[in-house]
């Protein structure tokens, strides 16, 4: 009887043993997730216009453990994350601004917003808290210009360099396009002096910029008049492409999830996620 009680105890231990030797099988929250998220890009720093954060939250529970990311959220980029089987959408671009009154099927948002939530995926935003954050889109943008010495906008997420030594608009230009693989950078010149001071937003960045007395404004996009205005005040304009000025921010914000997750998630970036606007 006592041998077969030590029996039962060593087997017993054996077990336990070998049970905690096993590897634990890693399981991320969608809570933790997003806890990784607002890590990288904090939500308070977002402009209060926009709309970032949890946009579409399952139903069920929904452990992350595939994630895909993109600058937009069309019905071609929903497709393919339900193909892939992912978890959750970080979109760059908010899927929603302003409200619905329905979901109909005539509108493309309300469309990709019912095949997610009717195939469970989460979809998550961090737009202008990413424009505004250490290392986020618009310290990338910055890094463009050169060497100089980077300074934040006293409201919203825009940079200020100062450029370590003043070049002329073609000469700050080619370093922009190549920098960005640019094909073309549009650029509307105030006068013929070297350019010094840059002021930088990503995307359509006027609002962020026009309070700023700089030699350039490098942003997206702009529009006419106020390419204008900018021009008649002093400030030589550079416009890159909206999109253009966000997209290469993608893998670094892949490298950025990975880190901070410590690899426990896969992060694919979008296939069908692409300028909508191609030069002829
Ligand atoms: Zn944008």
């Amino acid at each position: 009887m006592t041998k077969l009680l030590a029996f039962i105890y060593s087997f017993v231990k054996l077990c336990l043993r070998y049970y905690l030797a096993l590897p634990t099988i890693q399981v991320m929250k969608l809570i933790t997730f997003i806890q990784y998220l607002e890590e990288i890009a904090p939500l308070e720093l977002a402009e209060k216009w926009d709309n970032p954060g949890l946009l579409i939250e399952p139903l069920k529970s929904r452990d992350i453990s595939k994630v895909l990311l993109t600058v937009d959220l069309t019905e071609a980029v929903a497709r393919e994350a339900v193909k892939l089987k992912a978890d959750i959408i970080v979109t760059y671009h908010p899927l929603f601004f302003g409200g619905f009154q329905a979901l109909e099927k005539s509108n493309p948002q309300a469309r990709t917003a019912m095949r997610l939530i009717q195939n469970e995926l989460a979809v998550y935003s961090p737009h202008t808290a990413l424009d505004a954050a250490p290392g986020g889109v618009n310290d990338w943008l910055a890094d463009a210009l050169g060497d100089g010495d980077l300074y934040c906008a006293e409201t919203g997420g825009a940079r200020i360099v100062e450029l370590a030594s003043p070049v002329k608009l073609p000469t700050l230009g080619k370093r922009i396009k190549d920098s960005l693989h640019l094909k073309q950078l549009n650029t509307a010149k105030a006068n013929d002096k070297p350019i010094k001071t840059v002021a930088l937003c990503a995307g359509a960045g006027i609002e962020a910029l026009r309070d700023i007395q700089a030699d350039c404004y490098l942003t997206g996009e702009m529009k006419h008049h106020d390419v204008l205005g900018a021009v008649e005040n002093g400030t030589s304009v550079m416009l890159c492409g909206h999109t253009e000025s966000e997209r290469g921010y993608l893998k670094i914000l892949r490298r950025l999830i990975l880190a901070e997750t410590e690899k426990t998630v896969e992060v694919h970036l979008s296939k069908a996620d692409a300028a909508p606007l191609k030069a002829l």
